[in-house]
């Protein structure tokens, strides 16, 4: 609403995990192992399983927010608001997690 009322936006800290499914991040350890559960546009939870990322070299800062995770007053879309995006590519994406 103000104007430049946050020009230092705060830096997020590195994910610990994040969900194959939905791509979502967990900074929390406990989400590890866990259903990811976030909502999703369709209104349904998903039911991805949050998977640990643990290693500093699987994380790049986005430079588009440069790790804030926001863009002015939005969003920032390069990252969906995480700050950090995961470098890997999915490996067994196929495979089913039960
Ligand atoms: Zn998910
Ligand atoms: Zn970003």
């Amino acid at each position: 609403m103000t104007d430049s009322a946050d020009l230092t936006a705060t830096r997020l800290e590195r994910p610990v995990g994040i969900c194959p499914r939905c791509r979502a991040v967990a900074r929390s350890y406990d989400q590890i192992g866990k259903k990811c559960a976030s909502p999703q546009p369709s209104g349904a939870k998903c039911p991805g399983v949050v998977r640990g990322a643990l290693a500093s070299d699987e994380w790049y800062e986005c430079p588009s927010c440069d790790a804030t995770g926001r863009i002015d007053a939005g969003i920032c879309g390069a990252c969906g608001g995480a700050g950090w995006i995961y470098v890997r590519h999915w490996r067994g994406t196929a495979e089913r997690v039960r």
